[in-house]
């Protein structure tokens, strides 16, 4: 009775997880993929802690604290430190798995032989392999992201790396193989151990040669190895909820990577070995680069006259949270009968549907977020041009400098607009280590200072103008 239950359980819990992801689409119905996902999730811990083999209340209670205790400080980072975070999840999932996998084992070990089938070993061997390397890499990852100090930002290189790291992996199989098929010899719980000492080690050495800027692809990516990880778990549980759950984190994680891959115009390959993100000198610094700066009373006159205004969001908006005074100013312009829209790339920011979760949080409507490819054919008849702390993802650079490192990344067309303004603090280059040809062009004038405060000040200017025309 109490299996059917279960198995009816599990089957809604899956269900959830489907819907949650589905949900997940459009920001309309996110805030419902959330729900259902803690819903499915609750109901998977209530009815597997109501299992009859399950007897360790306690640990399970001290378990269930521990990560209230690690998850609501988690929460509660700013938007601008989400990837950072999400690498740490990944880490303690692998870290579960990882775990999980090695109390069975040894278990199984003091259960005796039959435990320890051929196939449930190689359930535990993908499990702990996945898990332990997972819970490295996310940790390298997240320290990249976070620019701590003694993890190197720079991709770490040395030749040979590839053949080292590969020959490293190839060691663990060979000894997973010899334990899979010798789980219980007296030599078996002595080298488990050294199986994941190398899983952690290759972990780290997967990470290294990647630079921070490819890091929210490989937190993807990462995300799909604790998806196997769990899948495998599944297997040697024999928990198909698990599994479910294990396959549809596994491929989501893999579908986020190959777009956000596409979106920057990398290969997979290029991404895990291709040590991208090493800072290149800044070319072409000289003479002919100059900017030329515009005041916000100067800036307000101009956005006054368009007709029609597009806004380009990017990294900066996050980081001076303007996304409430960029609101302001799109009810401002809007007063004034100007067509206004927001032109979205894939990879603004730090994280996917990074821009659009900050303009949802300001109420700007949905329909005037316009994805590139829908805006860039129109980027001619606009007016005026506002980029809003982007850098990387209005780059020209990326169309024309075959040596660029963002070569053959889709940019949005902030170039070819009638006119450019640009706000962002200071001279430095943004994500990718790069100067932005953009700045220097005839169309486009610099609005130096925090994005908060330069559209602060439009908004003064705009309010305090005479209005409609
Ligand atoms: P960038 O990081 O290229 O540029 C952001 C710009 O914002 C900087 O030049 C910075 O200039 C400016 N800025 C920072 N703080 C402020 C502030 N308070 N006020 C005003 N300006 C500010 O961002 P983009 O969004 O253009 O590009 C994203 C980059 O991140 C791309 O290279 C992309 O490939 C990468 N990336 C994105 C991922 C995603 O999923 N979104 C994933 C992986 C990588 P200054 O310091 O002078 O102010």
């Amino acid at each position: 009775m109490i299996v059917g239950v279960t198995q009816l359980a599990y089957l809604v819990a899956s269900a959830l997880f489907i819907f949650a992801l589905h949900w997940m689409n459009t920001p309309p119905t996110a805030r419902k993929g959330v729900y259902a996902g803690v819903a499915a999730t609750t109901i998977a811990v209530i009815f597997t802690w109501a299992q009859p083999t399950v007897t360790h209340h306690v640990w399970i209670v001290l378990a269930i604290l521990a990560g209230f205790v690690v998850g609501v400080p988690l929460s509660r980072v700013p938007l601008t430190a989400v990837p950072q975070r999400t690498a740490l999840s990944h880490a303690f999932g692998g870290a579960a798995a990882g775990l999980v996998g090695t109390a069975e084992y040894y278990l199984g070990v003091s259960e005796g032989p039959e435990h320890l089938t051929t196939f449930r070993m190689v359930a535990l061997i993908a499990e702990i392999l996945l898990g332990y390397l997972t819970l490295t890499g996310s940790l390298m990852a997240a320290g990249k992201l976070q620019e701590v100090t003694w993890v190197p930002q720079r991709p770490v290189t040395y030749p040979g790396q590839n053949v080292t790291n590969l020959s490293l992996f190839g060691l663990a199989l060979a000894l997973a193989a010899a334990i899979t098929l010798h789980p219980t010899a007296p030599w078996a719980p002595l080298l488990f151990p050294v199986i994941i000492g190398l899983a952690l080690l290759f972990g780290v050495l997967l990470i290294i040669p990647i630079g921070g800027a490819d890091m929210p692809t490989v937190i993807a990516i990462l995300n799909s190895y604790a998806g196997l990880s769990a899948v495998a778990m599944g297997f040697a549980l024999d928990n198909k909820l698990l599994i479910t759950a294990g396959a549809l984190d596994g491929s989501s994680g893999l579908i986020l990577a190959i777009i956000m891959c596409k979106a920057m115009n990398r290969s997979f390959t290029n991404v895990l070995f291709g040590a991208f993100g090493q800072v290149q000198q800044a070319k072409g610094a000289g003479a002919e680069n100059v900017y030329k700066s515009e005041t916000p009373e100067g800036a307000a006159q101009v956005l006054e006259q368009a007709s029609l205004v597009v806004l380009i969001p990017g990294y900066g908006m996050a980081v001076a949270q303007a996304q409430h005074k960029v609101r302001e100013l799109y009810d401002q312009l809007k007063k004034r009968g100007i067509t206004v829209k927001f032109a979205i790339h894939p990879v603004a920011g730090r994280m996917p549907g990074h821009m659009n979760v900050l303009l949802a949080e300001a109420d700007i409507p949905y329909t005037d977020l316009v994805e590139m490819d829908e805006i860039n054919p129109d980027m001619p008849q606009v007016d005026v041009a506002l980029v809003v702390g982007a850098n990387d993802v209005v780059n020209p650079a990326a169309r024309t400098d075959k040596s660029s490192p963002i070569y053959g990344m889709p940019i949005i067309d902030a170039d070819k607009a009638r006119a450019v303004f640009a706000i962002k603090r200071s001279k430095n280059p943004g994500f990718a280590g790069i100067d932005n040809e953009l700045y220097f062009s005839d169309r486009t004038w610099m609005l130096f200072g925090d994005a908060k405060s330069v559209i602060g000040e439009l908004v003064k200017q705009l309010a305090g103008g005479s209005g409609m025309h």
